[in-house]
């Protein structure tokens, strides 16, 4: 269960989460975006859009509320922010989201083929295989239109042609998401190269779907 949090604390959060994204090399430059709902639930800071990552302070960050308005913050908020609204206006128990440009995951998005759940507990940390939504425009509202088709029982799906959403109960959380799909991608490219890649039993991946779906519910 998320313990309650004050402001503060969630925006100290979304700037590390953001320079650790960085630093894991799931984002390029300035690409990619992090998002935090705030205490209370009606308004979320997020990274503000086109900041180098490293050099970005608590002061860069943006808080808007659930409508896209700035309600504090000096920056303009990420042009993808209603990617980011989608899913917190769908998923009331989400909250954290970050947009990635993982190199392996988007490979799988650029052939719009799902990432399989096909290593051991990969199911427990994203629900099942990886979706990829319909291709929509970068900065429109139809990003997160299409993404939150697939996010229900997911806590990440690809964006067809450019790269990963990923949700959870806080920042870290999506980022611990975003790192297992990478991974996997990333093994299941290679894996594929040596020869078959097998299924998992569907009964394994069955019962960890419901261990997911336990720890959506419960906040965790
Ligand atoms: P921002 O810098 O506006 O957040 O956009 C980055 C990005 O990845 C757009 O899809
Ligand atoms: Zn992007």
């Amino acid at each position: 269960m998320t313990e309650a949090r004050t402001p503060d604390e969630v925006k100290a959060e979304v700037l590390e989460v953001a320079q650790e994204l960085y630093r894991k090399g799931l984002v390029e430059g300035t690409s990619g975006n992090v998002s935090g709902r705030m205490p209370g639930g009606e308004t979320v800071c997020i990274t503000p859009s086109s900041v180098a990552y490293l050099p970005m302070t608590i002061d860069d960050l943006v808080v808007i509320d659930l409508d896209g308005e700035v309600v504090d913050g000096e920056r303009s908020p990420s042009s993808e922010k209603g990617l980011h609204l989608a899913c917190y206006q769908a998923f009331p128990e989400v909250g954290g989201v970050i947009h990635s440009h993982p190199v392996y995951a988007t490979m799988f998005a650029l052939a719009r083929e799902p990432v399989p759940a096909v290593i051991e507990e990969f199911v427990v940390f994203v629900g099942g295989d990886v979706p990829c939504a319909e291709y929509a425009t970068t900065g429109t509202d139809a990003v997160g239109e299409e993404l939150v088709k697939h996010l229900a029982d997911r806590s990440a799906a690809l964006i067809a042609n450019h790269g990963m959403c990923s949700i959870g109960a806080t920042a870290e959380r999506a980022l611990h998401t975003a790192l297992v799909v990478e991974r996997s991608a990333q093994i299941v490219w290679g894996a594929r190269l040596l020869g078959k890649v097998h299924d998992i039993p569907d009964e394994v991946n069955t019962n960890f779907a419901g261990v997911y779906r336990w720890m959506r519910e419960n906040g965790m």
